[in-house]
């Protein structure tokens, strides 16, 4: 025989849709283990304990909350395809080089690499040292 019992406790928040006080709900079913999560008294929005939404009130501010939510999702996601643009052009960048020069442009590119970052050394160590 399965029982489902809810349990409801203060959660000590307060909803930021509609300022009402958020209770941590604990579902308990026989043979299962407890869901917990949290549902605001008043608009109904339910958040799961690591603060997704599982469910959207039916108010205006929950409707606007989740809609911001949304927005501040989409624009950090935008960065690392940007990154990946980047590294994608840089490498193609380095690929055109390396295949219309060839190993010239290897040779020629590696005494450069090579000469930058000894001159870029002494510099910061000459200047850690004041000598300059
Ligand atoms: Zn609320
Ligand atoms: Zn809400």
């Amino acid at each position: 025989m399965i029982e489902t019992e809810t349990i409801w406790n203060d959660s000590g928040y307060d909803c930021d849709h509609c300022g009402g006080q958020i209770l941590e709900r604990t579902d308990i079913e026989t043979g299962q283990p407890a869901r917990v999560c949290y549902q605001c008294q008043a608009c109904g929005c339910q958040w799961e304990i690591s603060g997704e939404v599982l469910r959207i009130g039916s108010t205006n501010s929950c409707r606007r909350a989740q809609r911001v939510r949304n927005r501040s999702e989409v624009t950090t996601a935008i960065d690392p395809i940007k990154l990946r643009i980047v590294v994608v052009a840089t490498l193609l960048f380095l690929g055109t080089i390396v295949y219309f020069g060839g190993l010239t442009a290897v040779r020629f590119l590696v005494p450069i690499a090579i000469a930058v970052f000894v001159f870029w050394t002494l510099y910061q160590m000459g200047k850690e040292r004041m000598w300059w």
